[in-house]
């Protein structure tokens, strides 16, 4: 079974078909997204067009679907947030606003194998930065293999019976590595279309369960014209700035 897995694409069509470019959908077995279809990027209709013009095996919501879908207040969000939600909350077609508003809430477990969560297992919202909190989502999770999005940071942790630790990604090339039978694993594929870790290209990963190997990848893509979309459309400066550093 071949999965692709995006998370956070933030209304962020040229990320999104960078990605797609790099790894058709039609490729895999499995497509699950794990949340923040929209909310900063300034192409809300497109990409949610596109997600589910792709069906994907599972699609939960993250905290900006759930702002724009109108089921949750802005109040959590900083004036940024807050801004584009409301500009994301006009823009969205009624279809596509049911469409978000129709998501369910993770965690979900995808088959024996693979669960999916926006945040964290055991808080949709919450966010997974520090190692403690990694260590408690792995205790929590009920299958060996889970995916969480909402940091926006490439990023995995392992847990064996007696050995914690982190996986990071290479800087400059797309990291591989074999999921052992006697580890959980809790994996963060990045930001499709706000990348905060210091890259700016698109994150997202791979996983195939005959081989057991996990792929951490990115995929360059036309920044300036994300960046011009964003101004274009009257949404905060900042929004633009920072798919420019991946910060
Ligand atoms: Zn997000």
């Amino acid at each position: 079974m071949r999965y692709l897995i995006l998370s956070d694409i933030h209304a962020n069509l040229e990320a999104l078909e960078a990605v797609l470019a790099l790894a058709p959908a039609s490729s895999f077995d499995r497509l699950l997204v794990l949340g923040d279809i929209v909310g900063y990027g300034a192409d809300p209709n497109a990409v949610v067009d596109c997600v589910r013009s792709l069906s994907p095996h599972v699609v939960i919501r993250g905290n900006h679907d759930k702002v724009a879908a109108g089921l949750a207040d802005a109040e959590s969000f900083n004036a940024t947030a807050r801004v584009s939600a409301e500009w994301t909350s006009q823009h969205l077609t009624a279809a596509n606003r049911a469409y978000l508003a129709s998501l369910p809430a993770g965690p979900h477990a995808c088959d024996e194998d693979v669960e999916v969560c926006h945040g964290a297992p055991y808080d949709e919202d919450a966010y997974i930065f520090e190692h403690d909190d990694a260590l408690h989502a792995l205790e929590q999770m009920t299958r060996p293999l889970g995916f969480f999005g909402h940091t926006h940071v490439q990023i995995g942790y392992w847990l064996s019976a007696d050995a914690f630790d982190v996986i990071v990604p290479e800087s400059d090339f797309d990291s591989t590595l074999f999921v052992e039978s006697d580890r959980r694993y809790l994996i963060n594929p990045g930001a499709v279309g706000q990348p905060r870790d210091g890259d700016p290209r698109a994150a997202f990963a791979e996983y195939e369960s005959g081989t057991r190997e996990l792929k951490l990848r990115r995929a360059p893509y036309d920044v300036a014209l994300a960046q011009t979309k964003i101004l274009e459309a009257g949404l905060p400066e900042g929004l633009a700035r920072r798919l420019g550093v991946g910060k």
